[in-house]
């Protein structure tokens, strides 16, 4: 079976890896870096459902029963969890050890001068993870660069840990402490994630797919035709590329997912189109829970009926906001699986 996938992101790269392993012959085109290039390269499955999830296993499960919607609720808990083993596997095999359960978020320092959970991340960052910060001296060490300036996260993190998250490390230095973080691009064996990290990651799950016998080509899709319900082919620049099945994940409006393909294959989009310029709610912005409508397949809808050999995966999806639940991976990987292993 000949599957070709729009996309590069995680969702692309984990739906390419799935179908390679499926045996199918595989093509993967994609014409620039998305969200998860610019991503820290940490796996959020569920940081906030209005609070913060402390379990993201449970906070799913809430989601599969009461948010029909969400993307959780169409792949189920299970093949989330498979997904993510998958994930682990691929990434073993491109050489990178990634630490962390369903069972536990954990909270990881950002560059920001601030911290997030997260549910998995490289073992050099899962094992610099905040929660090991207890009463010792944390130093945050490495040159200074355009994005990145330890004495300022350093000075943040010492004053707001104690009080946002109940951990009291014995103080947060700049330079070397008991443990010491430095950027992974600086060689950091104990890293804090930096925007970017993500590039790293999705560019070595690509290799590995590549090994597999997938082709990676560079191209940008333009179009696509459609006959009897089936899409028959997706064309890019001077080139078609036919298949007997495809999946789409051309991410959103970073990606590019939004302002193009979606719309130029007529698919159904829910939620609105707008980016309206208003402030950012607590809550989310609405233009987050916008995206392509599918059916319990994964199977976009175009003019209300399914596309019987299309299947859409990762932030094209509707019905979830990742900026603000903190899922942003969890469900690229998920649907990326799901998608990719399609008969
Ligand atoms: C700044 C930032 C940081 C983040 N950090 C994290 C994090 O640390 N952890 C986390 O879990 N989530 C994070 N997120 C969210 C997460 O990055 C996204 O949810 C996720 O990466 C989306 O993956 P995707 O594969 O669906 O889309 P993308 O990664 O956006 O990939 C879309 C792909 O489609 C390609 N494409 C688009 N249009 C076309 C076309 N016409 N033809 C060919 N190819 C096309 C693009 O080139 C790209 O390769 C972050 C998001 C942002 C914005």
């Amino acid at each position: 079976m000949r599957l070709v996938v729009a996309g590069s992101g995680i969702a692309g790269a984990i739906a390419a890896l799935r179908a390679v392993e499926e045996g199918m012959e595989v093509t993967l085109v994609h014409h620039s870096q998305g969200a998860s290039h610019r991503s820290l390269g940490v796996v959020d499955v569920l940081g906030y459902l209005q609070e913060e999830v402390s379990c993201p296993a449970e906070g799913v499960e809430w989601i599969c029963r009461h948010r029909k919607e969400h993307p959780y609720a169409i792949t189920g808990a299970e093949v989330l969890e498979e997904a993510l083993e998958f994930f682990r596997r691929m990434a073993k095999r491109a050489g990178m050890r990634f630490m962390g359960t369903l069972e536990e978020n954990i909270h990881v320092a950002t560059q920001f001068g601030t911290f997030k959970p997260t549910c998995m991340a490289l073992e050099q960052v899962y094992t610099a993870r905040i929660e090991v910060w207890d009463g010792i001296t944390v130093g945050i060490d490495g040159e200074p660069q355009r994005d990145y300036n330890p004495a300022f996260i350093a000075e943040s993190l010492d004053s707001l840990l104690r009080e946002a998250l109940g951990v009291h490390p014995e103080r947060v230095v700049r330079g070397e402490g008991e443990l010491t973080l430095k950027p992974l691009s600086q060689g950091g064996e104990r890293a804090l994630p930096l925007l970017g990290d993500g590039r790293g990651v999705v560019e070595a799950l690509l290799r590995v797919a590549s090994e597999g016998g997938a082709e990676v080509r560079r191209d940008k899709i333009a179009g696509g035709s459609f006959r009897g319900g089936r899409l028959e082919e997706l064309r890019g620049a001077g080139r078609s590329y036919k298949a007997d099945a495809f999946v789409l994940a051309t991410g959103d409006w970073i990606g590019g997912g939004m302002r193009g393909l979606g719309n130029l294959l007529g698919l159904d989009m829910a939620g609105s189109m707008q980016v309206r310029r208003i402030p950012l709610p607590e809550e989310g912005h609405p233009y987050a829970l916008s995206g392509v409508r599918v059916d319990g397949r994964l199977r976009p809808l175009r003019h209300g009926e399914a596309v019987e050999n299309l299947r859409v995966a990762g932030a094209l999806l509707c019905g979830y906001d990742y900026c603000t639940e903190k899922s942003g991976w969890g469900v690229g990987i998920a649907t990326g699986y799901l998608a990719g292993g399609m008969e």
